[in-house]
């Protein structure tokens, strides 16, 4: 997804976004000698439970076990059911199955792409699950209306979308718990890394009791969960630059809308991603409207662009049908937006996709 198989002036699909700032404070950790259960993970620690407005954030080695450890945390049990939107990170049902959770996908909404309340509530009444999963798709703050009650626990997923409101909360306080992802490729890019925010005193013990295996007896879910202090000093400064790289990130989206919006009214190839508040444009999405991503994919990366179907299929046969999310996975393409992508290399992404709409017979 990020680009492996690049050639040399490819223009990558994503890319991380870094200066002398994060040199110096890799090198500084480094120096330090804690490498792991150092000052640098409790410091991120309370700059993004600040940035959140919640009371506890705990750093952990990933997003997926960031996931699994909210789900364990919230007493999500074997055979409970877990909600899940059908078109999302494969992370997502992985973390439920680790806990011998049964996920259920759930179909999406056509233009948003995050988990649709309404089928969410038909959800509810057919499995009477025990948590729901909410991903911030793409950077879009997602609803987070209507899926309280029953003793249903609410995860906001933000590994797109972190320091922005949306229904005058801030996103990763908007459930019972948020989970974060510090990916290579993610908002916030410490290599591989994640938080658990939550403002519940029994949810963020539980959360730091199992990260942790040390002096500590037997258990199946200690699976050394833990952040290392070079890790959390990146992400210390990715949240340092976070508005900046935010703003650069809006800029860039509308930069496409202005110069695709021609392209898409005169060739009907693609639909545009909806401009709403919030946005932090952590994808620029495009959906085709009369072929498969594939194609597209190819033909951009033969001229030396790298597009990508942002997620890959993980459903099985016995899984109810999501229409909304089977066309997903089949016509959403992925445009490089980054802080870093200069102008230049924005323009020949804009030219390559007229070019693949026109010539590859996209009408
Ligand atoms: C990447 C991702 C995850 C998993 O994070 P990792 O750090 O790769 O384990 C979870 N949710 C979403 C929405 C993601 O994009």
């Amino acid at each position: 997804m990020s680009g492996i198989n690049a050639r040399p002036g490819d223009i990558p699909h994503s890319k991380p976004s870094f200066g002398e700032r994060e040199v110096q404070a890799v090198v500084a950790a480094l120096r330090s000698g804690q490498w792991s259960g150092g000052p640098r993970v409790s410091e991120l620690e309370s700059l993004l439970a600040g940035r959140a407005g919640v009371a506890h954030a705990i750093g952990v080695g990933s997003g997926l076990g960031a996931l699994r450890l909210a789900l364990l945390g919230l007493g999500v049990e074997p055979g409970d059911h877990v909600l899940v939107p059908a078109y999302s990170c494969v992370a997502l049902p992985n973390a439920v199955l680790a806990c011998r959770a049964k996920p259920i996908p759930v179909d999406v909404t056509r233009g948003s792409w995050s988990i649709s309340p309404e089928k969410a509530q038909e959800a509810c009444a057919a499995f009477q699950p025990k948590a729901i999963i909410v991903v911030n798709m793409f950077g879009l703050p997602a609803p987070m209306n209507g899926f309280e009650g029953n003793g249903l626990f609410v995860i906001e997923d933000c590994a797109h979308a972190f320091g922005v409101r949306a229904d005058h909360r801030h996103c990763g306080a908007r459930g019972d718990a948020a989970i974060m992802s510090f990916h290579a490729t993610k908002l916030l890019a410490a290599g591989e890394g994640g938080a658990v925010l939550t403002d519940s005193e029994t949810l963020a013990h539980s959360v730091r009791n199992f990260r942790e295996y040390a002096n500590k007896p037997p258990h199946g879910n200690r699976l050394n969960d833990k952040m290392t202090d070079l890790a959390a000093a990146l992400a210390l400064c990715q949240l340092e630059r976070l508005d900046e790289m935010i703003a650069e990130r809006r800029r860039l989206a509308r930069r496409y809308t202005e110069c695709l919006g021609p392209v898409a009214a005169q060739t009907g190839a693609f639909l545009l991603p909806e401009w709403r508040p919030g946005h932090i444009w952590y994808r620029y999405v495009l959906e085709l409207t009369q072929r498969s991503a594939a194609g597209v994919v190819e033909s951009m990366r033969e001229q030396g662009i790298l597009t990508v179907k942002p997620v890959e299929d993980w459903r099985g046969l016995g899984d109810p049908p999501c229409p909304v999310a089977d066309r997903a996975y089949d016509r959403i393409v992925s445009l490089p937006i980054y802080p870093s992508l200069t102008e230049e290399a924005q323009t020949r992404v804009i030219a390559g996709l007229e070019q693949a709409c026109t010539r590859r017979g996209l009408r």
